[in-house]
């Protein structure tokens, strides 16, 4: 079998498209324009980079960005100023630390004194409450993402086998609420688990976060299986720096049934899952319905 590849980069711009529609529908219909407050603070150019593009691609879907650079000696007392600041602001609708902070600053602390209704990476505690009690919540980006795109891709996910493979916070957790969410058999995997290749045979989802290049290789897939890789990882390939996954995709893809690339799969999904989160904190805070399809 040879997989289906799940196109994220083509799915994100899809995604866009509608939350750049909808966006034009809430100025032409309530004169209300969706606002996406980003703080950075410090130098660290990756989250430079993401903070530039997360900026671009808010302009672009008409939505208003408003970016808060802070030098990395910036105080906690400071930095809990602005959050409140922007947490009073009504041209603010989704706010977005970008993390890592630096060590000085506690990370639980910061992100837990942003409204939780404005909390557009769904890192607040109240609403990792809310998603595991199955209730409306703000939904971390990239396993609503991947939701999506597993949703396109079967249509109904119930009964299904799902494996997630990883654990942490920002992806694993939240994937795995998800995914019983739409009714799936879901299975938890870390570094302790016993026995990972036969609990990965047993799936018919597999989606892997834990960031080590290639380790889930093709043998461990069952065959017709969906494999979704979050993993991004940076690796030396014949003098030259490559993104793999944190599946080995070419012998995955001869078995799978549909499987995600890296990059150019769930990559470009998260930003603009921040962007459907933003019109969807929008829309509840003005009691619009909410946007179609683009929520859990
Ligand atoms: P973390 O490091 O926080 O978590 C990794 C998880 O993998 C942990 O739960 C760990 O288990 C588990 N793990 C580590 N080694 C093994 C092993 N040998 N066997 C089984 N499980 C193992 O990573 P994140 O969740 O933040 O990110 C995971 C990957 O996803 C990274 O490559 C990251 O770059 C990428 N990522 C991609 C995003 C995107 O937009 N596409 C967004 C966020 C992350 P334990 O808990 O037992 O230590």
């Amino acid at each position: 079998m040879v997989a289906q590849v799940i196109d994220g980069k083509a799915f994100a711009a899809k995604v866009r498209a509608q939350v750049a529609d909808k966006v034009a529908k809430l100025k032409e219909e309530h004169g209300i324009t969706p606002g996406l407050a980003v703080v950075l603070v410090g130098e660290d150019p990756a989250s430079q980079v993401y903070v530039r593009s997360k900026g671009k691609q808010t302009v672009e879907v008409g939505m208003n960005s408003y970016e808060h650079k802070l030098d990395a000696e910036t105080s906690e007392q400071d930095l809990l100023a602005l959050i409140d600041k922007l947490n009073n602001d009504p041209a603010v609708h989704g706010i977005l630390v970008q993390l890592p902070l630096p060590k000085h600053l506690n990370e639980d602390l910061v992100i837990n004194a942003i409204n939780p209704a404005k909390d557009v990476d769904g890192f607040h505690i109240s609403n990792v409450g809310l998603l595991a009690t199955g209730q409306k919540a703000m939904v971390p980006c990239t396993p609503l993402g991947c939701l999506m795109m597993l949703r396109d891709h079967h249509g109904s996910l119930s009964g299904m086998d799902a494996v997630v493979i990883g654990r942490s916070n920002i992806v694993g957790k939240p994937m795995a609420q998800l995914l019983l969410g739409d009714s799936c058999t879901v299975t938890i995997a870390h570094s302790r688990t016993r026995n990972l290749p036969e609990v990965v045979r047993r799936a018919d989802i597999v989606v892997a976060a834990v960031g080590r290049p290639e380790m889930v290789p093709g043998d461990w897939i069952k065959e017709g299986a969906t494999v979704i890789d979050v993993g991004i990882n940076r690796v030396e390939r014949d003098g030259k720096t490559r993104l793999v996954g944190d599946v080995d995709y070419a012998s995955a893809s001869e078995r799978a049934g549909a499987i995600t690339p890296v990059p150019g799969g769930v990559g470009p999904m998260t930003i603009a899952c921040l962007l459907a989160n933003t019109l969807t904190a929008c829309c509840r805070a003005n009691g619009l319905p909410e946007p179609e399809g683009l929520t859990a």
